[in-house]
């Protein structure tokens, strides 16, 4: 039944996807793959003894990777100089770049377990979360080494020259400090260009120790450069400086405006924010729609661009008790603890809650209630250890109903029908993912018809794209500057520049 089911909305969604009106709408239905894990390489299987061993040997001793911190503008100029000179020497060819990227899969896979180690000291990130984000920084270097530069290939055999275009800097977040700074930073290199790190400042020594594995792997230390600094005048230089030619942010959409009035010509590809969220029928498997709603609003404490942070409700469903109660349930059984515990299912923040956070954690608005009350569980210390939080009566228009608030607070909707649903599911200004569960082929059809976002999960958790499948970004506030999206197949092609004949992309 579930496989005929499959096959039968996959055919139609096949058939259908061109006249979404979301431009480059990426659907994923729930399959094999994406029950066991995020990525592609496979999970760590926790349960086992050698690796829980491994594990906590990583987590007494993370690796320590050291760097300066770069202090003046004029520092920044000569890093830039350097990639410019890096660039311009143009030793390396396609395939050298491809074995130095398949040596960076290989070290980051044997170093599995350090970087577990160091994720959870350096960010809070628990083992469960950091060992997918580090699969799938394994993905994307051997996916950009490989299939995802494709069509550079195929170019070059067409007889197009084909050359990377300079200096990209590569800005990162500090939620995913690994995979995704990793990911920008393979896909210029695979592209032929220089490339310059700015780690999030949260997560300094994470962006160290990429800059390292890759370095060890072969990657020359000028067609590499790490710039640990301040997000003042110094970090402004190294976006700003006209010889860089790219930048590439992950990061809060006022960022990235900011970007944009500091430089209005500035070639940039940023992934910003998201206000995600999980629309559940009457139709859902409900054992599998809350399994997936917690998932999705939970992981890593809700501190990512794809988490649920609304689960809309559709019809009786929303005043069904047991629904209530299943979902009270679920979450009170997420086991909160240190990140550095690898039975802890939910970490500490990355930081003491900021102004919206704090509201949505102890403010409710008119008609809301609490499901599920969060506390703070270490308010004597640095206040940075939350349970979940579920409001309930969460509406249209409300603030939370509005706000991005990047932490672990899911709000409960009512929606009459689909089609409202669809209409408290759009009217946020963002458009990253969402998702939908119901058994229902008609509801599924209409949903995808009509939902803006850019990545559309179907009878799944809403998180953890998995590279080449699930290629990741957005629409509306939640891009800016366009671009490709990551992990898929024009993402390394935007970094090169093809020209021959008469054309010249
Ligand atoms: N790519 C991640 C995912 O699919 C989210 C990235 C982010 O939060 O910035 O869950």
């Amino acid at each position: 039944e579930v496989a005929r089911f499959r096959a039968a909305v996959e055919a139609r969604h096949t058939v259908s996807r061109s006249r979404r009106r979301s431009p480059n709408l990426v659907i994923s239905i729930r399959d094999g793959n994406n029950q066991v894990g995020f990525a592609n390489e496979a999970e760590s299987d926790f349960t086992d003894g050698a690796t829980r061993a491994a594990v906590a040997a990583a987590v007494a001793a993370p690796p320590t990777p050291t760097f300066d911190r770069i202090e003046s503008e004029q520092q920044i100029d000569e890093i830039v100089s350097a990639a410019v000179a890096a660039f311009e020497r143009g030793d390396a060819d396609p395939d050298t770049r491809r074995s130095w990227l398949l040596g960076v899969t290989d070290l980051m896979a044997t170093e599995r377990f350090q970087t577990v180690g160091l994720l959870a000291h350096a960010v809070s990130k628990t083992a469960h979360e950091a060992d997918p984000e580090i699969a799938e920084a394994i993905d994307f270097c051997r996916y950009y080494a490989t299939d995802g530069r494709a069509a550079l290939d195929a170019a070059r055999t067409d007889g197009f020259d084909v050359s990377g275009r300079g200096v990209i800097t590569v800005i990162g977040p500090w939620n995913f400090p690994y995979a995704i700074p990793t990911g920008g930073v393979a896909a210029a290199i695979a592209a032929g260009n220089s490339v310059i790190l700015k780690p999030a400042p949260e997560a300094v020594e994470v962006g160290a120790w990429i800059a390292e594995q890759f370095w060890r792997a072969g990657v020359p230390r000028d067609v590499l450069q790490l710039v640990v600094c301040d997000d003042g005048p110094v970090g402004t230089r190294l976006v700003t400086h006209d010889d860089v030619d790219t930048v590439v942010l992950t990061g809060a959409y006022d960022t990235a405006a900011m970007f944009l009035g500091w430089k209005p010509s500035m070639r940039l590809f940023a992934e910003t924010s998201g206000k995600d969220a999980l629309v559940i029928t009457p139709s859902a498997d409900l054992d599998q729609a809350i399994a997936d709603l917690v998932r999705s609003a939970f992981g890593h404490a809700g501190q990512k661009c794809s988490a649920a942070s609304l689960g809309i409700v559709v019809g009786e469903l929303y005043d069904d008790p047991s629904f209530r109660q299943r979902l009270r349930d679920a979450v009170a059984s997420l086991r909160v603890g240190p990140a550095t515990d690898p039975a802890s299912m939910m970490g500490p923040l990355v930081q003491r809650p900021n102004e919206p956070l704090e509201r949505a954690l102890t403010r409710l608005d008119r008609g809301e209630s609490w499901l599920v009350e969060p506390t703070c569980l270490d308010p004597d210390e640095d206040g940075r250890l939350w349970t979940p939080g579920v409001r309930l009566g969460v509406t249209e228009g409300s603030w939370f109903h509005r706000t991005e608030c990047f932490g672990p607070v899911l709000g409960i909707m009512r929606a009459d029908d689909l089609d409202h649903a669809l209409r408290l599911q759009n009217a946020t200004a963002f458009g990253l993912t969402g998702g939908i569960h119901s058994l229902d082929d008609a509801e599924i059809d209409h949903w995808l018809e009509h939902v803006e976002i850019g990545n559309a999960y179907i009878n799944r958790h809403i998180t953890g794209a998995i590279v080449q499948r699930q290629p990741f970004g957005g629409w509306k506030r939640s891009v800016v500057g366009g671009g490709a999206k990551a992990g898929g197949p024009g993402y390394v092609a935007q970094f090169a520049r093809v020209s021959g004949g008469d054309s010249t992309l």
